[in-house]
């Protein structure tokens, strides 16, 4: 696979040379695209871990910050065993990219650890995020770099972080001078979660599904949707997407997919699924999901359904050269990181399939992350319907800006969504002089 941080480049290259025009001093532009093609800083390490058997592994760890003109660095931490430096690299560029779209006050950053997470017990999941808080403690703050769960990390290891980041900062500083609830989001609400962030990337996800349909000038009803992926994301999509009336046709996780023409309800296969249930024999096995119309599908076949709106929630490059000549769908909402390659992009612009890029589908995950943190900085919580309410204008102002750029341009919606987000952050980068 190519390196993802020179597809990052790459895209950033592509945007520039729309922009440039918009700007008097073109030097000076190009100064600061080319300081955007790098992060701030990467900062790598060994983290030793003490393991449960008395022994001492040491493992693989990286943060890189990209820009923090617009805000404090923002981005999750991912524990798995193909993280690198490029990626993490590529990663923070696109957060610095999806905070700008939203609008959220963030720059963009990403760490991980190459680690398989399945290997280690909960003790030394424990250690070792304890480990990467030390390695990181003078580079994270609420004002600095704000952390989060990303691939294999969860609010309890977010919970382990908060602990040991108030641990050390307390002994180095004699007290506690910056809050430690507000270093990291995605925590568990009985430590300063906030309401709704579970659900906030899908439903985020249904509302600017809502706003496309409405450009396109389709109904709810008519309008056919098929859900890869029946995760968090893929199962809160396809929850919300029903609620307003969408057609769910088909869903899908990792062991295959199903179909039904006339519909199915997201809710019954979710209950399914939480019983032990598995999609693909939901019909025999659990009773409130039969379906006599139901029929099973292989994952390829879900993505080359012929529906309205095709929504890839699982994993990255799902879509690529060998597949994208065979997608039926009118149109597809990026609800994963990264599910389309490159290639198979222009394979699909080529074709008028419109493509929803994924750093404004799937941003409502990060505006409730930053929810949380307004939350904890303020030390006062918002009901559920508070913040649900507070996440729908920012994501349906995201998607205007796209499309009143994609109708003005003639671009796609990757490059539109890009062209408002870097021309953000560059605005920023030149206001405070730098670059
Ligand atoms: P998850 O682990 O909860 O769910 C992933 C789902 O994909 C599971 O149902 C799994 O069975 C399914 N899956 C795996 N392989 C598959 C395959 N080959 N075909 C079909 N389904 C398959 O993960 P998630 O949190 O829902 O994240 C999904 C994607 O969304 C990832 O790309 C993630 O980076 C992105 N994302 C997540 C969030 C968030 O808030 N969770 C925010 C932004 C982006």
């Amino acid at each position: 696979m190519s390196d993802p941080h020179q597809n990052a480049v790459a895209q950033l290259e592509v945007v520039a040379k729309l922009l440039v025009d918009q700007y008097q001093d073109k030097k000076r532009f190009k100064q600061v695209i080319e300081k955007l093609k790098t992060p701030d800083r990467v900062i790598e390490g060994q983290l030793k871990v003490k393991m449960d058997n008395g022994q001492v592994r040491q493992f693989k760890a990286f943060r890189s910050q990209h820009n923090n003109a617009r805000g404090p660095y923002k981005g999750g931490i991912r524990f798995h065993p193909d993280v690198n430096k490029f990626e993490v690299m590529a990663l923070s560029t696109w957060m610095t990219w999806k905070c700008a779209v939203t609008g959220i006050p963030y720059g963009g950053s990403k760490g991980g650890v190459v680690v398989n997470p399945r290997e280690l017990s909960q003790a030394e999941l424990e250690r070792l995020s304890r480990a990467y808080v030390n390695f990181v403690a003078d580079d994270i703050g609420p004002w600095t770099d704000i952390p989060a769960p990303d691939v294999s990390t969860t609010g309890q290891t977010m919970a382990w972080m908060v602990d040991e980041w108030e641990k050390v900062r307390r002994q180095r500083d004699g007290q506690m001078h910056e809050n430690p609830l507000a270093t990291f989001t995605g925590k568990p609400l009985a430590l300063g979660g906030s309401q709704g962030r579970d659900e906030a990337t899908g439903l985020g996800g249904a509302y600017i599904l809502e706003k496309m349909a409405r450009a396109l000038g389709k109904k709810p009803q008519t309008t056919t949707v098929a859900v890869q992926g029946f995760g968090n994301v893929g199962s809160w999509f396809a929850i919300h997407a029903h609620r307003l009336g969408y057609k769910i046709v088909a869903i899908s996780d990792s062991k295959g997919a199903i179909y039904v023409e006339t519909g199915l309800d997201p809710n019954k296969a979710l209950a399914c699924k939480q019983a032990g249930g598995q999609l693909g024999d939901s019909a025999k096995s659990c009773p409130s999901c039969a379906n006599k119309k139901m029929e099973k599908l292989t994952n390829d076949q879900l993505l080359e359904l012929d529906v309205d709106v095709l929504v890839p929630s699982a994993l990255e490059n799902v879509i690529t050269s060998q597949n994208a000549h065979k997608i039926k769908a009118k149109a597809i909402i990026e609800m994963a990181n990264g599910p389309i390659t490159p290639e198979a992009d222009s394979i699909l612009d080529k074709k008028g399939i419109l493509v929803i890029p994924d750093v404004l589908a799937n941003a409502g995950g990060v505006t409730v992350s930053y929810f949380e943190w307004v939350q904890n900085l303020q030390g006062y919580y918002w009901s559920h319907e508070e913040v649900l309410t507070k996440l729908k204008p920012l994501m349906e102002t995201a998607f205007d800006q796209m499309w009143q750029m994609k109708e003005k341009t003639g671009q796609s919606g990757r490059v539109s969504v890009y062209l408002t987000a870097v021309k953000r952050v560059v605005d920023a980068v030149m206001l405070r002089g730098r670059g």
